[in-house]
């Protein structure tokens, strides 16, 4: 993956270090939670049934699959990423460390470090949940603002697109309705994925660029009030429901990653659900056919920002960088998705395509025409009536 011409000096790393100062002890509990907490742990599913296989064409909106959860193991969230998590503890700990560092990993640094000391980014968090309620109430709306004001933040090249068919909806201004007022209208484009033959669909967002594009899927439900339909946003995921699309949205860009950027060293590929209150990940590799799920991580800790949460994020945005991979994972369970879908495995390997993407929904009945009237058969004795 070509990295961005962005440069960044050692003298800007050292500034956010310095400016990071009293917060510093919060990073390091939050490095030691991630790397030990069960608050903060992924474990692995099984697949035991789903409509990703079944010949028909399936919008992620209708997805259906139905998982296990693997209980005998679970993991820190740091163990997928240690990549990352080392680097950041010893750029804290470690006094000339950052002069070892790569331009990348220096930027990447500097997206988490002016994220978390700088006032406008911890307070947007702080004032989410409120705003859900108020100005951001919109799903929409939501979701531009938070890709705007967290998401993009923390990616290496800042860049983000919503679905721009939530624009024929209801979005009727050009600028972010938080407060600030950014002009938001080139944000909205085709966020569609997949194949009409197989799992596919508009994204509600996607955060990066080119190979390191991730998934968000915002937690919502539509509502009803005399005039106007609305798509308000959860507080809490409402995990039943969007488990199903992220299980589809993980398999379907890891694919896609393994096709278009077939020699990238990652193909553990995540995606995020979002709420007012929570974030949850799902990450599937094509190449083990396994699938990972983390528990819900609040964003905030009573009032505050809840600084695990903000690096698992950053970790995951960024995972070609700072991703591990399997590696450290003990024992590796795969989900079964692959072998299931045995009929339409080479449609997922080579035929998924980002943009362009049209909505097909076949429903696997038939209707009254489909059937031929010689074949009407009576079980007994056709009973005699005189019509
Ligand atoms: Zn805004």
């Amino acid at each position: 993956m070509a990295a961005p011409t962005i440069c960044v000096s050692n003298r800007t790393l050292e500034n956010l270090l310095e400016k990071l100062g009293e917060s510093s002890p919060l990073v390091e509990n939050a490095i030691e939670s991630l790397c030990k907490s069960r608050f903060n742990a992924i474990f692995f599913l099984k697949i035991r049934a789903c409509n990703g296989y079944t010949g028909f064409g399936v919008p992620f909106s209708r997805v259906f699959c139905d998982t296990e959860t693997l209980c005998e193991e679970f993991y820190p969230f740091a163990s997928i990423f240690s990549r990352g998590i080392e680097m950041l503890y010893n750029c804290l700990k470690k006094s000339n460390y950052i002069y070892s560092l790569d331009d990348v990993s220096k930027i990447l640094l500097v997206r988490l470090l002016s994220f978390l000391t700088e006032t406008d980014s911890m307070k947007f968090i702080e004032e989410l949940e409120r705003k859900s309620c108020g100005p951001l109430y919109d799903k929409p709306q939501f979701t531009v603002a938070i890709a705007e004001h967290v998401f993009s933040k923390l990616t290496l090249t800042r860049s983000y697109t919503v679905d721009k068919t939530c624009t024929l909806q209801d979005f009727v201004s050009g600028t972010c309705k938080c407060g600030c007022n950014t002009d938001i209208k080139h944000k909205f484009e085709d966020t569609s994925a997949g194949c009409s033959a197989v799992w596919h669909g508009s994204l509600d967002a996607i955060v990066g660029h080119a190979g390191d594009r991730v998934p968000l899927l915002i937690s919502g439900n539509r509502e009803f009030d005399e005039e106007y339909k609305y798509l308000t946003v959860d507080k809490h995921l409402n995990y039943h429901t969007i488990k199903h699309q992220l299980v589809a949205q993980a398999v379907v860009f890891s694919f896609l990653k393994q096709k278009n950027y077939p020699d990238s060293k990652i193909s553990l590929v995540p995606v995020i659900g979002v709420s007012a209150k929570e974030v949850i990940f799902f990450l599937y590799d094509c190449k083990e056919d396994v699938l990972l799920q983390s528990v819900k991580m609040s964003l905030r800790c009573g009032k505050a920002v809840r600084y695990q949460t903000v690096i698992a994020i950053w970790l995951v945005l960024n995972y070609n960088y700072l991703g591990s991979g399997l590696g450290n994972i003990r024992n590796v369970h795969k989900c079964n998705f692959s072998s299931r879908a045995r009929d339409v495995l080479e449609v997922y390997r080579s035929e998924l395509v980002l943009g362009g993407v049209k909505e097909s929904y076949e429903e696997d009945t038939l209707y009254p025409d489909d059937i031929p009237k010689e074949k009407i058969c009576w079980p007994n004795k056709k009973p005699k009536f005189d019509f």
